[in-house]
């Protein structure tokens, strides 16, 4: 469905938080001036003895990484957020604050300290999923945790500084706004069809299929419609589940194989080791129903044109609103040519 309108500026809608972002195709016609260079992705060492994530050695917190073998959680040594506050919420005229209480967990992917995500092995990446899935219910199931965010933030330019494959989960007591804003739309639509708003989605993509990056039984990889970042993916299960505790054994499988296919397609693209922030959206553990919500994975990459060039969001996008250039077509394209094998493994 190649339409006029994708060819000329544009407004696109984003049906899960309500806000537009604007696409400027023709934009991408114009030269390119700035840099373009490969990055030179040296070979990492499987121990680090320096890195506080490697098995056996001492966190800056004091502490002493067991000499785990698969995958590993732990109490973030330096949290966002603590269990008990000492404080009231605070109202003085326009002035208002609220206590806020959370614990925050650093998971570790792998005891190897070379891999990612996209070079470990499907059985193994089933194995982080099967962690978050225990961590969601054991913080969920806390009275004072009201939701749970699994986060992975990679590579050095998204600010994390140490390359040990790790996530990261804050819970918390209050609800986010991301969720609120999402939990709005999923909900009016719920009220109005009686069916998922993200599960119609994909019924239309894909129909479509022009965004669709890859799929198997139970889950599709997919550039959303709306995507703000060039490389923004999601990955949405193809049935109507609230929240990653209801996958069983196979779909948890199948979680691990698309997260795999996804991330080695981003290492291809520029070959490096993809930068980005990925994090699950599901619903709020404050034991009240959510049966319009429908769990989904999104991937957030700064890269634009090289392991180098990134997208920056200023001036217009600080003051008015996300914009691209290149389509979300043109970039599902772009990765959809490239090979399913991860390019150190040729
Ligand atoms: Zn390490």
């Amino acid at each position: 469905m190649d339409t006029e309108i994708n060819k000329h500026p544009h407004r696109r809608y984003n049906i899960l938080t309500g806000e537009w972002i604007l696409v400027s195709p023709h934009r991408t016609k114009r030269p390119w001036q700035g840099k373009t260079e490969k990055n030179n992705v040296e070979k990492r060492k499987t121990y680090d003895p320096s890195c506080y994530l490697c098995p056996g050695n001492s966190r800056a917190g004091g502490e002493t990484n067991p000499d785990y073998k698969s995958t590993y959680s732990f109490e973030n040594d330096f949290p966002s957020l603590l269990p008990e506050a000492p404080v009231k919420d605070f109202e003085n005229g326009l002035l208002k604050a609220e206590a806020e209480t959370g614990i925050c967990k650093v998971v570790c992917f792998s005891p190897d300290h070379s891999l990612t995500l996209p070079l470990m092995e499907e059985k193994d990446i089933t194995q982080v999923v099967k962690l978050w899935k225990k961590e969601y219910r054991e913080l969920g199931d806390k009275e004072d945790i009201n939701y749970v965010q699994i986060f992975e933030n990679k590579g050095e330019i998204m600010g994390c500084s140490n390359p040990h494959p790790h996530g990261q989960i804050w819970s918390q007591k209050s609800i986010p706004t991301e969720i609120l804003k999402k939990s709005k739309h999923f909900k009016e639509y719920w009220n109005k069809n009686k069916s998922s708003l993200l599960g119609d989605y994909l019924k239309q993509e894909l129909e479509l299929n022009e965004r669709i990056l890859a799929q198997n039984e139970h889950f599709v990889a997919l550039i959303p419609y709306w995507a703000v970042w060039p490389y923004e993916a999601m990955i949405i299960p193809k049935k109507h589940y609230q929240h990653i505790g209801q996958l069983n054994t196979e779909e948890e499988k199948a979680f691990a194989g698309i997260i795999k296919k996804l991330t080695i397609k981003y290492d291809n693209l520029f070959e490096t080791y993809f930068p980005y922030s990925s994090g699950i959206h599901q619903i709020p553990t404050d034991n009240k129903e959510y049966p319009e919500w429908h769990f989904h994975m999104s991937f957030y990459p700064p890269l634009l044109r090289s392991a180098t060039v990134k997208k920056f969001m200023v001036g217009y996008e600080m003051f008015a609103g996300p914009q691209r250039d290149i389509t979300a077509e043109q970039a599902a394209k772009n990765l959809n040519e490239l090979s399913e094998i991860h390019y150190l493994n040729h």
